[in-house]
């Protein structure tokens, strides 16, 4: 392929130690990637006197594609959070966490493969709180046609595009009638588009509870913003944890690829950050980027180191640094097996 320009954006606490693995795994693809850094999060505000500078938001409108890792925004300063800001201006509405199975990673379930369509720029996350009068708050949860049509359209043409049975709508609509309602109702709606994709519907609660008795029996899962949130962590828990869930932001034109783990101020600089939620992200971007081939590489050779057993961050019981592993990931892919 012709030389492609990507916007990295380190990010935070462990955000570039993983950074700089994925970076490292996709130089060992062959492909001519081009990297321009720029930062976000905690560490811009010092320099740029934002969490999200807008020449952020300007390199990823030219570039179309970033590769980010976790930001943080500092809680008391008046800052938005950064993700939430991406999410909005970039008009990424599509949250896309596929939750797989991984050989050697020790977990209750074998056989998991599902995926999380979360809708990403409305719900409670619209930011609309205040205090009706003292010792009272609302905070206001937005549901519109237009989003959540646009969300249901992309679950179901991403069930069709990826071989996928099956799309199930979790809400609470018995509860949140007007609200969860409407988001049904555009699931109903775009679901008769799709004859070739079965439809069913689930309520949040009851859905929880069929996830960790047996989350094999899922497909996709279709979810308004803070169900998809909630259950996304709860789906990462089901197959090894945060370090290997990957995510991608999807929006018309634009689309940002990010682990859903956070910052891990716990860990970070200590090289013991799982890269693999960022390598495997980094793997749906070139998806994206249709570079399908390149992609199953990358995930031959995640699943070739931990199906070794050796190269496995603390997170996996193991005692090796974020650097051995991303080597062990490369070589894997430099080598005669994965080249
Ligand atoms: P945020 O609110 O920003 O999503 P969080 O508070 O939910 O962040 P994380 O930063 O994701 O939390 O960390 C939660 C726990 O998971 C921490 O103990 C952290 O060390 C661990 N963790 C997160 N990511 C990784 C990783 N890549 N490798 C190993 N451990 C991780």
């Amino acid at each position: 392929m012709a030389r492609r320009t990507i916007t990295l954006i380190p990010g935070d606490g462990i955000g570039p130690e993983v950074a700089a693995a994925a970076v490292r795994v996709l130089s060992a693809t062959g492909l001519d990637l081009e990297w321009e850094t720029v930062p976000a999060g905690a560490g811009a505000i010092g320099e740029h006197g934002s969490p999200l500078p807008d020449h952020v938001l300007e390199s990823i409108r030219r570039t179309k594609v970033a590769l980010k890792g976790p930001t943080e925004t500092p809680v008391g300063t008046g800052h938005r959070s950064v993700n939430v800001e991406l999410r909005k201006r970039l008009d990424l509405f599509a949250n896309l966490r596929p939750v797989r199975s991984l050989p050697g990673v020790k977990s209750r379930y074998e056989g998991v493969d599902l995926v999380v369509v979360r809708e990403n720029t409305e719900d409670l996350y619209s930011g609309l709180e205040h205090v009706v009068v003292p010792g009272v708050v609302e905070s206001l949860k937005i549901i519109t046609e237009r989003a959540s049509a646009r969300i249901a359209r992309f679950a179901f043409e991403h069930a069709r595009a990826h071989g996928r049975q099956r799309v199930t709508a979790v809400h609470k609509a018995n509860i949140m009638k007007l609200s969860d309602g409407l988001f049904l109702e555009c699931c109903r709606a775009a679901a008769k588009g799709y004859p070739d994709v079965r439809y069913d519907e689930m309520i949040v609660d009851n859905a929880s509870m069929q996830l960790v008795l047996d989350p094999t029996r899922f497909d996709v899962l279709l979810l308004p913003n803070l169900y998809g949130d909630i259950v996304s962590d709860l789906c990462a828990g089901l197959v090894g944890g945060l370090g290997m869930a990957p995510g991608a932001n999807l929006g018309e034109e634009l689309a940002v690829f990010e682990a859903v783990h956070g910052s891990a101020p716990d860990i970070a600089g200590k090289n013991r950050a799982n890269p693999i939620a960022l390598v495997l992200s980094a793997s749906l971007m070139l998806d994206h980027l249709s570079e399908g081939d390149a992609a199953r590489r990358v995930r031959a050779a995640v699943d070739a180191v931990l199906s070794g057993g050796e190269k496995m961050t603390p997170d996996l019981g193991g005692t090796a640094g974020t650097t051995e592993v991303a080597e062990a990931i490369a070589s894997h892919l430099a080598g005669p097996a994965g080249g």
